[in-house]
């Protein structure tokens, strides 16, 4: 293969958009046009192979691409049932999802303990088998290639094994999910194949950024203006912060401004304890980039 570092991404469809917002945070310039299977990265020596999901981990393995992003399930699934040589670099936090066994409301199977003698079907046979053998269930497995929230409706099997993020589509379908058997999210891949020096030091160079791109997104300065007595009470409420920095208020005895770098979610949560504590025009801002 050529000295460009090839990523296999989706090209279509729930890890898409994020996958490419991701990369292009991180300064990679592309541009994704209609058919192409090959995207060139004009400022960096890197391709972008699209293609769908399921491949990448075989994509990956066999050395049709040197990293990848795809769902964890799909990687897990891919590793149970073939023979692969691709593991998680880095987890990246978007697309999550739980893979979860559901029936319908209502019906004979609840929990985990109805599930011998009767019929489950998913598009994850792989990761589905193992939770039945680990659970020491007898169940059969009905395999489908989508649509698998139909199959008790259609009178193919008594449950199903699916994804489920928000739970919207079981719910249209009179489905409740009774069990998550695995959690997912979208994770970079690669294999156990040396890369040439000019590839390591450039995937050091993106998994680096991609890092520093997560931390951001997570990472918010905040200031707010607080009475001096709770400025200590003020700090142990700010998440994953480092000592404050105080300053005097021109013209304020009384007040200081504390300014602060959190490297965890603020909630709203958050800005209401702090308003208790007498803290006064607190804004939260985001931080574009940050390397430590
Ligand atoms: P492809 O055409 O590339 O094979 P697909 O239809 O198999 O696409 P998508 O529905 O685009 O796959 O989902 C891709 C991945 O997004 C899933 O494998 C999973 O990791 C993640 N995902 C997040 N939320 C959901 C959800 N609610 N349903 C399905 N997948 C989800
Ligand atoms: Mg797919």
């Amino acid at each position: 293969m050529s000295d460009r570092l090839r990523i296999a991404l989706q090209k279509k469809g729930r890890l898409a958009d994020d996958s490419f917002a991701l990369l292009k945070a991180c300064g990679l310039r592309f541009a994704i046009r209609g058919g192409g299977l090959l995207a060139r990265v004009k400022n960096m020596p890197i391709d972008l192979l699209l293609v769908r999901d399921d491949d990448i981990p075989s994509f990956v393995s066999n050395d049709a691409a040197d990293i990848g992003i795809v769902g964890e399930n799909v990687l897990v699934e891919e590793q149970l049932t073939g023979e692969l040589d691709a593991t998680i670099a880095m987890r990246l936090g978007f697309s999550r999802c739980r893979l979860c066994l559901a029936a319908p409301d209502g019906g004979t199977v609840k929990s985990k303990t109805d599930l011998s003698g009767t019929r489950i079907a998913t598009t994850y046979p792989g990761v589905t088998r193992r939770f039945l053998s680990d659970s020491g269930i007898d169940a059969k497995l009905v395999e489908m290639k989508g649509a698998v929230e139909l199959a008790p409706s259609i009178g193919v099997a008594e449950s199903i094994c699916d994804l489920v993020s928000s739970g919207a589509t079981l719910e249209a379908n009179g489905l409740s999910a009774f069990e998550t058997i695995l959690k997912s999210e979208a994770v970079l891949i690669r294999s156990s194949r040396e890369l040439s020096a000019a590839k390591t030091e450039l995937l050091d160079k993106l998994l680096r950024r991609i890092e520093g791109v997560i931390k951001s997104s997570e990472t918010k300065y905040i200031m707010l203006n607080a009475p001096k007595s709770q400025v200590a009470a003020i700090t142990n409420l700010l998440p994953g912060s480092d000592a404050p920095t105080v300053m005097p208020l021109a013209g304020n005895d009384e007040l200081v401004a504390v300014q602060a770098v959190c490297t965890e979610n603020v909630f709203w949560e958050t800005l209401e304890d702090l308003k208790a504590l007498g803290a006064r025009a607190i804004l939260v801002l985001p931080i574009e980039k940050m390397m430590s």
